[in-house]
């Protein structure tokens, strides 16, 4: 192939392709946006594993800016318990150090994003007040990356509420949850039982889509606990269907995988206020294991008896 993938030399040699090379060109394209990398976020690529971590007088200097939320991670690795079906997982947010640097450092800063997310998702006393402070919230990298807010759909007063996990590319671009090809399976689950988007209320734990895809951080699900607590203290459902391990692990503060959680109802703490909580697969990993319907098909029929009153 010429150019060599990597290496376009400038627009007119581009031109110059020929329908195999462009065919290359395009496969390599397609890749990259199957991997959830659909965003220039710079004109040059940065290695940042060449980039010097500063000095720890500087870290500590009150004058030095915060290390970023990526630079805060924990140094454990990633969970592969993401239920993103096709996409791969990112880049290791571990990256941009000498692993075990970055947490100690930032320890502090993290609990002040902590401290200040609690803070305002507090203050919030309605579900408008509470998406607007998080419009306002500029503690966590996630937004920077994601081009929408992905607060809620469906109805607030319903009687059930689902929290899944993050947005994904679509409903990145649309501002909404479960609204790419998971959504769609979801959307159909629900209307085997019934429901549809104007008696459920759907969520996820993170408002910010991961860029590329990849789980979500302890550290991010920290950052912003805050807010999806509140959000259901808010909207106050009778019920909650925790859609996929990530958002089941987070709410029921456990590391119990889904393929054990799924299908028992517990009750999900939050200050003090038990909600009955029913966890169950991921649509996504479905679309993976459509085997596994038949279990996810057993939980909505027990919400189903659970919302008849049975
Ligand atoms: N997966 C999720 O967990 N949430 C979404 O909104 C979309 C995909």
């Amino acid at each position: 192939m010429n150019p060599a993938p990597g290496q376009p030399a400038s627009t007119h040699e581009a031109e110059d392709l020929s329908a195999e090379d462009l065919a290359a060109w395009l496969e390599i394209l397609r890749w990259h946006c199957e991997a959830g990398m659909d965003a220039a976020i710079g004109e040059n690529p940065r290695n940042r594993f060449a980039q010097q971590t500063p000095p720890p007088a500087a870290a500590a200097s009150p004058a030095a800016p915060l290390p970023s939320q990526e630079a805060m991670l924990p140094a454990e690795p990633q969970k592969g318990s993401g239920p993103k079906g096709s996409s791969p997982k990112g880049p290791s947010p571990q990256g941009s150090g000498p692993k075990g640097q970055g947490r100690a450092r930032a320890e502090p800063a993290e609990n002040a994003g902590i401290l200040q997310a609690r803070a305002a998702a507090q203050a919030a006393v309605s579900l408008q007040e509470l998406r607007a402070a998080l419009e306002h919230f500029d503690g966590c990298d996630l937004k920077r990356s994601a081009r929408s807010l992905v607060f809620a759909d469906g109805n607030p007063e319903a009687r059930v509420m689902l929290i899944g996990e993050a947005p994904g590319a679509e409903e990145d671009r649309q501002g909404l949850p479960f609204v790419g090809r998971s959504g769609q399976l979801l959307d159909r689950m629900l209307a085997a039982i019934g429901l549809d988007r104007s008696s459920a209320y759907i969520t996820n734990i993170l408002p910010w889509r991961p860029h590329g895809n990849r789980n979500p951080t302890a550290a991010e699900i920290e950052l912003l606990r805050p807010f999806i607590e509140r959000h259901i203290q808010l909207a106050a459902p009778e019920l909650l269907l925790l859609v996929g391990g990530v958002s089941a692990k987070a709410l029921l503060h456990t590391t119990t995988g889904i393929l054990k959680l799924r299908g028992s109802w517990v009750q999900c703490r939050i200050s003090e206020q038990d909600f009955p909580a029913l966890p169950t697969f991921h649509p996504a990993y479905l679309l993976r294991r459509p085997a596994d319907k038949a279990l996810a098909w057993r939980d909505f029929l027990s919400l189903k008896q659970r919302l008849a009153g049975n």
